[in-house]
């Protein structure tokens, strides 16, 4: 296939065939870079070259109730994380303050559990409110399993963004997790469109699903209309129910983000966790892909470091996106 012809495409307003998007899963290491050319063209025309960072806080570390088998949070593993209790309003605006300082366009606090009980959706509310008064910068909450009413409670505190990953395609998802369902995820990803929230939701790549796993994927994204989508390389935990999953290829992780890109062309896309282990020496090439990263690390992993970071987009001629660019 002339890999061009599909960016041709969907600039022309159609959408890739799941056929299409299969076939450039399956494409050799030899046409990589005709790939990687054609969602370039696809990611320049809607975000330049820009590169969003996102920084994250784990704000509450560990002992979920939940099973998921990438996750070294769940209570049943026995991964040597930090484990702690919900921080407090001060931790998080703190933290905001220094992912300001850090030219990040977004801050997202990420709570562990299935659900976030309400006097801690409260505290966030709070932490929320004072960011928005003090901190230029976006803000995104990931905290589990919501509702309706607890989502629009977050909208009023100011929020702008909430993250709640698919993970994967509903066929697969039993195979990562037994105490949720794929419909309860869906659920909330609906809860927040319908409270006006910006919806940050994605999947995690590697996890031994098949290629029509992540073709569906996409796929419910796209349907979803996620303004943002994390794609996640896994990176198995020691400890974790995946940690014997092998990484896969650099390669075969590039050919998934662009697939992700031409199936969402305008939605932004994360090269998320994993990035650095997965992609290696390989890593900066998801920047002609994605519009946006992580810096300083993950829930419960260090990334590469900031100045690393900074100096990949600029050797590569991408430019970190200003906060007014985006607000
Ligand atoms: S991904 Fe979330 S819900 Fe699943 S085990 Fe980890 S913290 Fe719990």
């Amino acid at each position: 296939m002339k890999w061009h012809s599909l960016s041709k495409k969907v600039l022309g307003g159609k959408v890739i065939e799941r056929g299409e998007a299969r076939a450039l899963l399956e494409s050799s290491d030899d046409e990589l870079f005709e790939v990687l050319q054609a969602s370039f063209e696809v990611r320049r025309h809607y975000f330049g070259r820009d590169v969003r960072l996102h920084v994250i806080r784990n704000v509450k570390s560990g002992n979920c109730s939940e099973d998921c088998g990438f996750c070294s949070q769940a209570a049943k593993t026995n991964s040597r994380i930090p484990r702690y209790p919900v921080q407090t309003v001060e931790e998080i605006v703190e933290g905001a303050r220094e992912a300001h300082r850090m030219k990040a366009v977004r801050y997202c606090i990420v709570a562990s559990g299935r659900t976030t009980p309400a006097e801690e959706i409260k505290l966030i509310c709070e932490a929320v409110q004072q960011i928005k008064r003090e901190i230029p910068i976006m803000t995104c909450t990931s905290l589990g399993l919501i509702g309706l009413k607890e989502a629009e409670q977050l909208k009023k505190a100011g929020l702008d963004r909430y993250n709640h990953n698919l993970e994967t395609s509903e066929r697969f998802f039993p195979s990562i997790c037994t105490t949720h369902r794929y419909v309860d995820r869906l659920s909330t990803a609906k809860a927040l469109k319908k409270a006006g929230l910006e919806l940050c939701c994605g999947g995690i790549i590697g996890q031994g699903e098949s290629l029509e796993d992540r073709i569906d994927l996409a796929f419910a994204l796209r349907e979803l209309k996620a303004d943002s989508i994390p794609l996640n390389f896994l990176d198995p935990r020691a400890g974790s129910r995946f940690e014997t999953c092998k990484r896969i290829q650099p390669a075969e992780a590039l050919r998934s983000l662009a697939m992700f890109r031409l199936v969402n062309p305008d939605h932004e896309i994360r090269a998320a966790g994993g990035r650095e282990a997965c992609l290696g020496a390989m890593q900066v090439l998801a920047l002609f892909v994605a519009d946006s990263m992580f810096t300083i690390g993950y829930l419960t992993t260090e990334g590469q470091g900031y100045q690393t970071d900074i100096a990949m987009i600029q050797a590569a001629g991408f430019r970190v996106t200003d906060v007014t660019d985006v607000g």
